[in-house]
């Protein structure tokens, strides 16, 4: 009954007293019952047992892609039950090779990629892992099948690409577990056939088998009844030099750096590429969600910045050298000027404080302009010269008035093109023309340059310009004024200078009845006002690329469920939880980066739309990369539950889906 004798040299693997009890729910079944083993380098054993004797658990427990429950496992000596799963991966990887019933192919990909896959996990070069896959399957006559997909190969070709498989890194051990079970005899003799070759070659051959006649072709039996081990017979004494195992020993350390990480992720990269465009339609969808995302972050962005920068510009436009006098108290919001508390003279006073450069007065009004039989409802502004200077707003053609026109009443007018274009027919010149304002006679001196609309939406040139006491006296019928724009000379003095018109105001009137604001804190509050808009709209825009990224973890949850064989495979030939954890996510990645760079595109090209019809639109790098990082991110942290639990996976377990 025992082999030692036989078998001379260390054993290559020994099972001491290994029991197996798989436990389900609250059901625990002890499937094999104190197992004890010594497998010698370069046997050829055959496992024979009736089905359900517990021959696939043992030559899953010899094979390491399952441990057991109790007993020792030595494999060349060393105790392997404090291994932990990336250590028994690497021995598999570099030790064993398996061939299964079912051939376990991956579906998706060629004959050629199938065999290449343990390579790809013990780092060996891409050319020289071609090379040989392709020396492997041409010596098994399979050199014309390289590109084939597993359902494109007769069972018997799938058998011999899962040996090609066994023997890529080596294959020192080769463990076969009922390897032409699904066989036609001719096939199946083929199969033996290469196993034998296998044998003679010095690898190590664990044959699983319930066929009598197929065990007698291996050099020792070992019978296998209701998880124990009733019989083994050595029928040909193993006469194999330990030389083998040194050989096997010193190749077994070759590899052991493993894959490097930029192969690795090429590699992982290569299959992620595969697995979506394998399924199109879903991948799609998923890429959809993202390119929304990332899509609208840029467009509302962009929208958000562009409304900012036509304030700002607007604002910067005037100058901000400015400080801007309202009536009203400071407390009270007064946005339509009728409080009568500015005067004329406080224009006058301010002007001749220190470092003002000038002050305009404005008082404003409703008229109607008059030429000929049509007439024009418009607002008109009464103020003094200084006033395209204080708002960088020139006249076009013709003159502004002067100091000379405001102190003598002038019947003089200056139009904003709107009110021009409306009253004079194309092709006459305004300038020098006579108009009736509210029953006023006023000769045109100027027209001021266009200036557009506004960021409110406002006509800027729907207006008339007229000397301050013009405007007062003979069209409003009062003196008060909306507004005093004062210029200021140095602008690293302005708060100063507001300090000193606020006093100012403040003893003359006896009351604080203005507000005194400058452009520079408009303009920030300005700013705030519009940041706000933005974050909204981008916050917005961030809620459905959150969206994106929960369809991104859907559909690698559904691949790793789908794919979890395809996982179980790639774990026995040697991929460490790492490698897994890498693919699943390199795939997220793909997906989530692709989709960022559509989204880019499709939300520059939307901004574009949306601009062309009229509305502002800001371009800038911030956002663009922001969405991109998003996206990035989005890919990393929704793929890597999913690429987590398919690390996870256990090889037995995946393996049997
Ligand atoms: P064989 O390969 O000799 O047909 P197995 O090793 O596959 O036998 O199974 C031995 C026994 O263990 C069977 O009774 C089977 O039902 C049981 N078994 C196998 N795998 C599991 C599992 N994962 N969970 C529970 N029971 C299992
Ligand atoms: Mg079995």
């Amino acid at each position: 009954m025992k082999s030692e004798s036989a078998c001379a040299s260390d054993p290559l693997i020994e099972l001491v007293e290994v029991t197996k009890t798989y436990h389900s729910g609250d059901r625990h079944v002890e499937v094999l019952h104190g197992v004890s083993l010594k497998i010698y380098p370069g046997e050829f054993i055959a496992i024979i047992g009736a089905s359900g004797s517990g021959k696939s658990t043992l030559m899953n427990i010899l094979g390491c892609l399952d441990r057991p429950s109790t007993g020792i496992y030595r494999f060349m000596g060393r105790n392997v039950s404090g291994f932990g799963r990336d250590d028994l991966a690497r021995l598999r990887r570099e030790a064993f090779g398996f061939v299964f019933q079912s051939y376990h192919l991956i579906s998706t990909a060629s004959a050629l990629e199938n065999v290449e896959v343990p390579a790809v996990y013990s780092g060996m070069p891409p050319r020289d892992r071609t090379a040989r896959a392709k020396e492997l399957l041409d010596g098994f006559g399979l050199g014309e099948r390289l590109a084939h997909r597993p359902s494109q190969l007769s069972g018997g070709q799938q058998q011999r690409v899962s040996i090609a498989r066994a023997l890529m890194n080596g294959g020192h051990i080769v463990l076969a577990d009922e390897p032409t079970g699904a066989l036609d005899s001719k096939s199946g003799a083929e199969v033996m056939a290469l196993l034998q070759d296998l044998s003679r070659r010095g690898h190590t051959v664990i044959l699983i088998t319930h066929a009598i006649e197929l065990a007698g072709q291996a050099q020792r039996i070992i019978e296998i009844r209701d998880g124990r081990i009733v019989s083994d017979l050595c029928p040909h004494p193993s006469v194999r030099e330990a030389e083998n195992l040194r050989s096997s020993n010193h190749r077994m350390r070759t590899n052991e750096s493993g894959a490097s990480f930029f192969g690795g992720a090429l590699e992982a990269a290569k299959t992620a590429v595969r697995a979506l465009r394998g399924n199109l339609p879903r991948t799609m969808l998923t890429l959809l969600g993202i390119v929304i995302g990332v899509g609208s972050v840029i467009t509302m962005l962009a929208i958000g910045d562009g409304a900012r920068q036509i304030v700002l510009d607007s604002i910067n436009a005037m100058g901000t050298n400015l400080l801007l006098i309202r009536p009203g108290q400071p407390t009270r919001e007064n946005l339509d000027g009728n409080v009568a508390s500015l005067m004329p003279e406080d224009a006058t006073m301010i002007a001749e404080l220190p470092n003002v450069l000038a002050v305009v007065p404005e008082s404003v009004g409703s008229v109607t302009v008059r030429v000929g039989n049509s007439d024009y409802q418009t607002q008109a502004i009464g103020t003094t010269p200084a006033f395209p200077v204080a708002y960088h707003w020139l006249v076009g053609k013709g003159v502004f008035f002067s100091t000379e026109d405001v102190t003598n009443y002038a019947s003089v007018v200056v139009l904003g093109q709107t009110v021009a274009d409306h009253l004079f027919t194309k092709g006459v010149d305004p300038i020098g023309q006579y108009v009736v304002l509210n029953n006023v006679l006023c000769q045109v001196i100027g027209l001021m340059a266009m200036r557009g609309v506004s960021p409110q939406g406002q006509d800027q040139d729907d207006g008339v310009l007229v000397p301050l006491t013009t405007g007062s006296l003979r069209l409003f019928g009062q003196r008060f004024l909306r507004t005093i724009i004062v210029v200021v000379d140095n602008i690293a003095r302005i708060d100063e200078t507001q300090n000193v018109v606020a006093t100012l105001l403040q003893s003359s009137h006896q009351t604080e009845d203005f507000q005194i604001r400058n452009m520079a804190s408009i303009m920030e509050t300005a700013a705030a006002t519009q940041n706000t808009l933005t974050t909204l709209l981008g916050s917005i825009a961030a809620i459905s690329l959150l969206v994106g990224g929960i369809g991104v973890m859907n559909i690698m949850l559904l691949s790793v469920t789908e794919r979890t064989h395809e996982i179980g495979i790639r774990m026995a030939t040697g991929a460490r939880m790492k490698n897994i954890l890498q693919q699943f996510l390199i795939e997220a990645l793909i997906v989530s980066l692709l989709g960022g760079i559509i989204g880019v595109v499709v939300g520059f090209g939307a901004a574009a739309v949306i601009g062309s019809l009229g509305t502002p639109i800001k371009y800038s790098l911030g956002p663009m990369l922001l969405a991109f990082g998003c996206a990035f991110v989005t890919g990393l942290v929704f793929g890597y539950m999913p690429a987590r639990k398919a690390a996870h996976v256990d090889p037995i377990v995946a393996l049997a889906t």
